[in-house]
């Protein structure tokens, strides 16, 4: 026999899901249930595709035996089993990269850990919910001997061969005190329907159960087997068939969520191509939203058979929330990962399977806006990521995605902004930034607030780069209120006229700020301040140059802001009428200066702003 000690973050997970799962203990028979299920999976497959396999018994349960005196219950199956090394490196390390990132991201607020770990899916380590001693003997199908892995859930566990009839995996839990009340065959079948009851292989319970004897007509105790779960792969059955129940059910069976899905869609394609598709959106969005290396939550499905979960070519990124099964009857058994990028079948079902999230989304917000408000809080993110990535759907996602305006403090859409486009309007405005209360005071929007034009503030840090590529929502332009041809829209009768006197001082100005600018105009955007800066249609913005270089991208070819300068304001007519040369060049930058601050741009140099500010303000007291 052998002693070993667990890894680390094996400790620590241990302690977290023991402290933190005692209010939803049940899980525990889920997860290790599941674990059977994707053990039959796994070695289905293998006896459908490859020898040794093939000629090996495949007869697929899961049995749970519950001996209520012992206070014990194993969870067998007949599914792929596990060898020495397997129990090592499954059941004492954690293999999975997300496992160290889910750790970093604990807050220690017990409530808010819980609903982490809910989401993450606690697997095999739930068992010491309720068990102070666990023993896995499991035998790796086509290979003769079995393992013993037992422990207490605390420090390490130990190994020693052990004896297996057949292949599969037999888990024992040794319920503690609190644990008893799960040695309860009544309570276990209901736990099995309430979370197993659509995994697609039986589960049998066996237990003492009352049963009426006819020969003693009395009630005595049996040891009976039944099976405790429908078992039909649900996603095949008509949805006439089933229950908003049976769809949550086997949505937090394949998830690990316990959360209820927000939204459903269940597809049944028939034709050229045959699949199913079942697709969830989760309530809340997973916590691995924004990592790189995200769990997928699409399970691929040929002809019922499992074939894999890990694969992120399913769906495209941008749709990575979104949990649930595609069932094809056209692929074969055998697609390796590699042919699956190129699969002409898979291609279309994914094409079509996008089209049709898409498009069941777009009914959502008309037929339930309260709904889709939700979902718009937690993915509105990744849906414009699509707006970057998926070009063949930008019309659909850019009727999906909501925005702030300078009048809507709730969420609009694109459609109902064009609604409100007022008479002459030329184009849907937008600025962008990084800060929404900094964004709702610049000086860029003054004249549109004058005029009583709503624009769009985009203040997603992706903002930028997704709509600086989206020229049109359907015939009106979208047009960012930083750039400068933003600005010709809004010219009128008088602006000739301000030009002719302005035009000296713009030259000046120009003469004074050399390189630090690429022009100085005049500007008809400006109602209360004397400047702002505005960029060229081409070019990224200030603020997002600035970004890209918080990013560590070095080399940026030198970009320079163009200087607007409103005619109407006074300190723009004084300085007109002025003959100080030193005065105009303070003002000059200080007028630079403070339109790049209001933008939320750092200067190059504080020091000197504040001498210049220091200078004119000396004269001015
Ligand atoms: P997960 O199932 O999420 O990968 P678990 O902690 O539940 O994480 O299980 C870890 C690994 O142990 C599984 O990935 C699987 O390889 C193995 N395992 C667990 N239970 C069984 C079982 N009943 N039969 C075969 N392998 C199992």
């Amino acid at each position: 026999m052998s002693k070993r000690e667990f890894q680390t973050e094996v400790s620590q997970l241990l302690q977290l899901i023991i402290h933190s799962l005692y209010s939803h203990q049940e899980i525990f028979l889920r997860e290790l249930v599941s674990n059977s299920s994707d053990a039959l999976d796994k070695l289905k497959y293998l006896s459908l595709t490859e020898e040794p396999y093939k000629s090996l018994p495949f007869d697929p349960r899961i049995d749970l035996e519950l001996n209520e005196e012992a206070g014990t219950l194993c969870i067998s199956d007949t599914g792929i089993g596990m060898n020495d090394e397997d129990l090592v490196s499954h059941l004492g390390t954690i293999a999975r990269s997300g496992t160290k990132n889910f750790l970093a991201n604990l807050s220690g607020d017990a409530k808010r850990d819980s609903n982490l770990i809910g989401q993450f899916g606690v697997g095999f380590y739930s068992a010491f919910i309720v068990a102070d001693k666990v023993e896995v003997v499991s035998r790796k199908a086509g290979e003769e001997t079995a393992w013993r892995w037992t422990s207490d859930g605390k420090s390490g566990f130990e190994l020693e061969p052990a004896e297996r009839a057949t292949h599969g995996t037999t888990v024992t839990l040794h319920f503690h005190e609190e644990g008893k009340e799960y040695a309860n065959s009544y309570k276990l079948r209901e736990i099995v329907k309430k979370y197993s009851n659509h995994i697609a292989f039986p589960i049998f319970l066996t237990a003492d159960e009352n049963e009426w004897d006819e020969t003693e007509k009395k009630s005595i105790k049996k040891r009976t087997t039944k099976q405790a779960n429908a078992a039909s792969a649900l996603w095949k059955r008509s949805k006439s068939e089933l229950k908003d129940e049976d769809y949550t059910e086997l949505y937090k069976s394949i998830s690990g969520d316990w959360e209820d899905p927000l939204l459903w869609f269940h597809t049944k394609a028939e034709g050229t191509m045959e699949y199913t598709t079942l697709f969830y959106i989760p309530s809340k969005a997973p916590f691995d939203l924004f990592q790189a290396d995200y769990r997928p939550g699409v399970k691929l499905y040929v002809r019922r058979v499992f074939i894999m979960d890990d694969s992120k070519e399913l769906l495209p990124t941008y749709l990575r929330f979104v949990r649930g099964v595609i069932d094809s009857e056209d692929l074969p058994l055998n697609v390796s990962r590699e042919i699956l990028q190129q699969n002409r079948v898979l291609t279309a079902i994914r094409t079509a399977s996008v089209k049709k999230i898409l498009s069941e989304l777009k009914s959502v917000a008309a037929d339930n806006p309260e709904k889709y408000i939700k979902f718009i809080e937690e993915f509105n993110r990744p849906l414009k990521e699509g707006l970057y990535s998926d070009h063949a759907n930008e019309e659909t996602l850019l009727d999906l995605i909501r925005v702030k305006t300078t009048t809507a403090d709730s969420w609009t859409s694109f459609a109902e902004v064009k609604g409100r486009m007022k008479e002459g309007q030329k184009a849907i405005y937008f600025i962008t930034g990084q800060n929404a209360t900094q964004l709702r005071t610049s000086p860029l929007l003054e004249i549109y607030k004058k005029k009583d034009i709503e624009v769009v503030i985009l203040a997603d840090e992706i903002d930028e780069f997704v709509f600086s590529r989206i020229e049109k929502y359907q015939d009106v332009e979208l047009k960012s209120v930083n750039k400068a041809s933003a600005g010709d829209d809004l010219k009128d009768e008088t602006t000739e006229e301000k030009r002719e006197a302005l035009t000296p001082l713009l030259e000046k100005l120009k003469g004074v700020l050399g390189d630090k600018v690429k022009d100085v105009r005049q500007s008809s955007r400006l109602a209360d301040s004397p400047s702002c800066i505005v960029t060229d249609e081409e070019e990224p913005s200030m603020q997002m140059r600035q970004m890209l270089r918080a990013m560590g991208q070095k080399e940026m070819p030198d970009a320079k802001p163009i200087l607007e300068i409103n005619p109407d304001h006074d300190i723009v007519k004084k300085l007109l009428a002025s003959t100080d040369d030193s005065l105009l060049e303070d003002t000059a930058f200080l007028l630079l200066d403070q339109a790049l601050l209001v933008e939320g741009v750092a200067l190059d140099n504080p020091s000197e702003f504040v001498q210049r500010l220091n200078r004119v303000l000396n004269r001015a007291v």
